[in-house]
């Protein structure tokens, strides 16, 4: 029986790493993660107030800078995640957040999805016939991909390069396995896209699994850097289900 999902899994792979250039020390006061550092020195480089004439704590900074809209700042901190435990119509979605992000995800036509994992859609979880009616349907895709694989490669015995014939057969039979297929994904973004892609996916307007991503996300980037995500709010909402909404929009 494949494995079933029913919530993802994030792991923070890569942050910033502020070295200070010693001819240009800024005046620092409380507390902050590098990255939050890096964007204060961006924005004080503008000015050249390295002195900190107003005694600003690094997260007063960065929240003035949210405030005033000067987002462009945020954009010098970089964080990768990987996302494990979501769905290929997940990522569907995701993916079409462009600007300030990079991707890399599980190809279906290079790895062997015979025993790939799903992800149980959040609205069915709870329902025990819902739940069988749903993973009937994905055994039997599962079942069909694999011997939609065996066959193809059987008709395609004549391709001498074994990975090409591979790729060949799983590329086609990828066809039958549903949305709800697991993948795993690494998600690269600079704080400010973040803050967009969670503003618009943790929404009460956001499919469910998204969501929930988005508010698990929102959660992990708050203690790896409070200052860029503090006005984000995660709230209960009518249907019951997590959202989130944001303090200062489109910064
Ligand atoms: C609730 C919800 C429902 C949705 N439903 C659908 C749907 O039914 N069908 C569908 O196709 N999509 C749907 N989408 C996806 C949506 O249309 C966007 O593709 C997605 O939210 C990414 O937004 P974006 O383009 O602003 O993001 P990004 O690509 O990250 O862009 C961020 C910002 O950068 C600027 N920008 C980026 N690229 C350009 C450009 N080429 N030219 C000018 N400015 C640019 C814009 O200001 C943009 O807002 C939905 C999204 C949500 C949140």
């Amino acid at each position: 029986m494949p494995h079933f999902y029913t919530e993802p899994t994030i792991t923070v792979l890569a942050r910033p790493q502020f070295a200070e250039p010693a001819h240009l020390p800024v005046q620092w006061m409380g507390e902050g993660t590098d990255g939050e550092r890096l964007a204060e020195f961006a924005g004080r480089l503008c000015y050249m107030s390295q002195k900190n004439p107003a005694s600003r704590t690094t997260r007063d900074y960065l929240e003035n800078i949210k405030k005033q809209g000067h987002g462009s700042v945020l954009e010098h901190a970089n964080y990768s995640l990987l996302l494990e435990g979501v769905s290929r119509s997940l990522t569907h979605e995701l993916v079409r957040h462009r600007a300030g992000f990079a991707y890399s995800q599980l190809s279906q036509r290079y790895v062997d999805e015979s025993d790939a994992a799903f992800v149980v859609p959040p609205a069915i979880i709870g329902d025990e016939a819902l739940r069988a009616a749903w993973q009937a349907q994905v055994e039997g895709a599962q079942a069909t991909y694999v011997a939609l694989v065996d066959r193809l490669m059987e008709r395609y015995q004549w391709v001498d390069d074994k990975v090409h014939r591979r790729k060949m057969a799983r590329e086609a039979a990828r066809g039958v396995l549903p949305n709800s297929t697991e993948t795993k994904i690494v998600v690269t973004g600079n704080a400010r896209a973040w803050r967009t892609m969670l503003e618009l996916r943790s929404s009460e307007a956001a499919e469910f699994e998204i969501r929930r991503m988005a508010v698990a996300v929102l959660r992990a980037m708050q203690a790896e850097a409070p200052a860029f995500f503090s006005d984000f709010e995660i709230y209960v909402a009518a249907d019951r289900v997590e959202a989130a909404r944001i303090g200062y929009h489109k910064v």
